[in-house]
C-alpha cells in the first residue's frame, strides 16, 4: 500500500469569525509532487502552517509519516520549508545563515552547505550578506534553507515567487530530481497554473478555505482533454438530433446552449449540416481543450 506522507481529517482552522481552512481532509502519497491550487485567501497558507506546526487547528487532525498527535511533531525534522518571507540573518552572509542552520539540525560535513547554494543557483553569491540580496535572490537563500539536509517532505508556499523564468526551471528541475531519485514528498502552492502544470502529479484545489477538488495529473488532463464545443440555441434539442441521426452518446451538456463532445472531432461539417437541417441554430462550432484556467474557474463556479 502507499505510504501517505501527510493525511489530514477535517482539518479546520478558524480566526475569529473568519474559516480560513475548513473542514479539509487531503492525501499526499510518498514521492508525489502535489500542487496547492487557489486564489488569494483561499487557505493555501493556513493549510501550510498548520502542517508545519506554525499554527493549531481549531478542530480536525493531522498525520504526518503515518504518526498522528504528539508523534506527528517528533516527524518535523524530516520536514524542509518555505513559507512567506523566508526567515534570514540579514547581517549574515547567505553561506552563514546556512552554516548556522546545518549546525541546528546536526548535519555533519559543510558539502550540505554547498550543495545547497549550488541547487538554487547561488554558488557564486555565497559570501554576499543577505541584506545585500534582490527580492529573487533572498527566495532562492529561503529554498535553499528548505532544500538543506535533504529533508524527506517538502513543504513550500509559492517557491517560485519573484523567480526569473531561468531561476524557476532550475528550482523545477531540482525539484523533479528529488522526487524520482530520492523518493522527496513535495507539497507547493503557487498562483502560476502553468507553471505548476510542467512538473505536478497531483493537485488540490482549494476554494474559500474548503477543499474543492483533489485529483491526478493524469486525471486533470482527462478533464481538460480536446472536445468539440457545439454553441446552439437548444442545447437538449441538439442532443436528440445527435443521437437520433448520428448515433452519437458521448455527449455533455454544460448548459442550455453548449454541448462537449469528446468523440467525432472531425466530423464538424456533418454535425453541423444535421443541425441546421433539423432547425437547430449553430452560432459555435470548434475543437478546444479546456485551459488549467477554464478549470480552475469553473470548479470555483460550481462551488
Ligand atoms: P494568498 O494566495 O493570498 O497567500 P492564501 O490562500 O495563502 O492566500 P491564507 O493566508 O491562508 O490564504 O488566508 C485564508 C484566510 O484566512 C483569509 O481570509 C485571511 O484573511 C485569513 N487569515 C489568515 N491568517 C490570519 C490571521 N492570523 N488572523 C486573521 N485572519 C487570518
Amino acid at each position: 500500500m502507499t505510504q501517505m506522507v501527510v493525511a489530514t481529517h477535517g482539518l479546520t482552522k478558524s480566526y475569529g469569525k473568519v474559516r480560513a481552512l475548513d473542514d479539509v481532509s487531503l492525501e499526499i502519497p510518498h514521492g508525489e509532487i502535489y500542487g496547492l491550487v487557489g486564489q488569494n485567501g483561499a487557505g493555501k497558507t493556513t493549510l501550510i502552517r498548520l502542517l508545519t506546526g506554525l499554527a493549531r487547528p481549531s478542530s480536525g487532525s493531522l498525520e504526518l509519516f503515518g504518526s498522528s498527535g504528539a508523534a506527528a511533531n517528533r516527524q518535523r525534522p524530516r520536514i524542509g520549508a518555505l513559507i512567506e518571507a523566508p526567515v534570514l540573518s540579514m547581517d549574515l552572509t547567505a553561506r552563514q545563515n546556512l552554516e548556522a542552520l546545518r549546525i541546528q539540525r546536526g548535519l555533519a560535513g559543510r558539502q550540505w552547505v554547498d550543495e545547497a547554494l549550488e541547487q538554487v543557483g547561488l554558488e557564486g553569491a555565497g559570501s554576499k550578506k543577505a541584506r545585500q540580496f534582490s527580492l529573487g535572490m533572498r527566495q532562492r537563500l529561503g529554498l535553499a534553507v528548505a532544500l538543506l539536509g535533504r529533508p524527506e517532505l517538502l513543504i513550500l508556499d509559492e517557491p517560485v515567487n519573484g523567480l526569473d523564468p531561468t531561476g524557476m526551471a532550475r528550482i523545477r528541475e531540482e525539484l523533479v530530481r528529488r522526487a524520482q531519485q530520492e523518493g522527496t514528498t513535495i507539497l507547493l502552492s503557487s498562483h502560476l497554473l502553468a507553471e505548476l502544470d510542467l512538473f505536478a502529479t497531483r493537485y488540490g484545489f482549494i476554494h474559500q478555505g474548503r477543499l474543492v477538488r483533489q485529483l491526478t495529473a493524469r486525471e486533470l488532463h482527462d478533464q481538460c482533454r480536446r472536445s468539440l464545443r457545439i454553441g446552439v440555441d437548444d442545447a437538449a434539442r441538439a442532443a436528440t438530433v445527435l443521437e437520433e441521426e448520428l448515433r452519437v452518446t458521448g455527449y455533455r451538456i454544460t448548459d442550455g446552449h453548449q454541448l462537449l463532445l469528446d468523440s467525432h472531432l472531425d466530423e464538424a461539417a456533418t454535425i453541423n449540416s444535421a443541425l441546421v437541417r433539423a432547425g437547430v441554430q449553430v452560432h459555435q462550432l470548434e475543437v478546444r481543450g479546456a485551459s488549467l484556467e477554464d478549470y480552475f474557474s469553473d470548479l470555483v463556479k460550481g462551488a
